[in-house]
């Protein structure tokens, strides 16, 4: 296939274009660099399936030749209201992103006849008040809270790739992802595995925000890639969460990183580390992906660090 993959410099986006050319197909990336960089995907400059263009999905979006797939990973996606590449300081281009970034893309699709895959988050169920979160829970979002740049401008997406699909007849598929990190995630965009493990490796005190009692589930970047190709390649048009259903509190997730990184300097509890509503529980019921995809995750967070902390050691100098 020839595969359009908008967000290609980003850290999701430049590990499915190793991953896609890897495999055989010709990859088209397409990425302005808003929140990913070159140093992502500088290795696979000269690479003689992929070509990349500089662009901003929000404008219209032409590819010369035949697509045969497109797939849309391109938004700011950090929650951090500090950090510069976080979606509280990006509100218009979050939201631009995920609305005329998602109908241009899904244009795309429409007129090479391709399929299409929206990359869609957990955060389309906001602070949510079933657990763990299934694909027929609406969700419990707030339209004009901080987050709702982000949490609308998905669900947006979500609906208009669902109406290109019944109305048009697109070949659709909408990921739900859950928090993954690994190798090329920003050292610098302010969500939790990057900020701890620079914390741990520099030897300084974990800021866990809040008591710390709040709930994440961490997938690694591989298992999360393979379950977007397998939903690539399958018929599913109704969402499917992918993420790791193993759900531990930022207290312990941060006790981990302290152990496995031999980092002495404690933890630092921030009472207002995040200002928003910080969503308390998160966990994915991925029986659906289980079901049709035959997918679940294999790496455990032990390995997944492992596999993670050389990478920051060398964006730290400490390797
Ligand atoms: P990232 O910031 O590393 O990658 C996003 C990429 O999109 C960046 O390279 C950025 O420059 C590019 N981009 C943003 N707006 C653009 C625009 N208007 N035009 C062209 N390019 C643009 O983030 P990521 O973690 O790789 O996330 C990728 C996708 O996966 C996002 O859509 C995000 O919402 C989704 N997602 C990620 C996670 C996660 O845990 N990493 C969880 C849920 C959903
Ligand atoms: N968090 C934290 N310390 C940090 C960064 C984040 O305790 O330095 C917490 C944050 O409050 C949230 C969780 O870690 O409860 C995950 O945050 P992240 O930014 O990774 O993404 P989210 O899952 O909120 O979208």
């Amino acid at each position: 296939m020839r595969i359009l993959i908008t967000g290609a410099a980003g850290f999701l986006g430049s590990h499915l274009c190793d991953r896609l050319l890897a495999e055989g197909h010709e990859v088209v990336g397409l990425d302005n660099f808003i929140t990913g960089s070159r140093e992502n995907i500088a290795h696979l400059m000269g690479h003689d399936r992929f070509t990349f263009y500089r662009h901003d999905v929000s404008n219209y979006i032409f590819i010369g030749g035949k697509i045969d797939a497109v797939l849309h990973f391109a938004s700011p996606a950090s929650p951090n209201p500090t950090s510069p590449f976080g979606y509280f300081n990006l509100p218009i281009q979050t939201m631009k992103a995920g609305a005329l970034g998602t109908h241009n893309t899904l244009g795309v699709a429409k007129a090479h006849g391709a399929r299409f895959l929206l990359a869609s988050t957990s955060e389309v169920y906001g602070d949510p008040l079933v657990h763990p979160q299934r694909e027929d829970y609406p969700g419990n979002v707030d339209p004009v809270g901080p987050r709702s740049v982000y949490d609308e401008s998905k669900r947006f997406a979500e609906a208009l790739t669902m109406a290109y699909y019944r109305y048009h007849g697109v070949d659709t598929r909408i990921a739900r992802i859950f928090n993954t990190y690994g190798p090329r995630m920003d050292l610098e965009d302010g969500r939790v595995l990057p900020n701890f493990l620079k914390q741990a490796l520099l030897g300084q005190p974990l800021t866990v925000y809040g008591d710390g009692q709040q709930t994440r589930s961490f997938c690694y970047v591989d298992d999360l890639i393979e379950g977007i190709v397998r939903l690539l390649y399958s018929d599913e048009h109704l969402p499917v969460n992918l993420g790791n259903p193993q759900e531990m509190t930022i207290l312990e997730f941060a006790e981990i990183i302290n152990r496995i990184t031999g980092n002495r300097a404690g933890i630092t509890f921030v009472p207002n580390g995040r200002s928003e509503r910080d969503p308390q529980r998160r966990q994915p019921d991925i029986t659906r992906a289980r079901t049709i995809l035959g997918w679940e995750p294999k790496i455990s967070l032990e390995e997944g660090l492992a596999r993670t902390i050389p990478y920051y050691k060398k964006k730290l100098g400490l390797a």
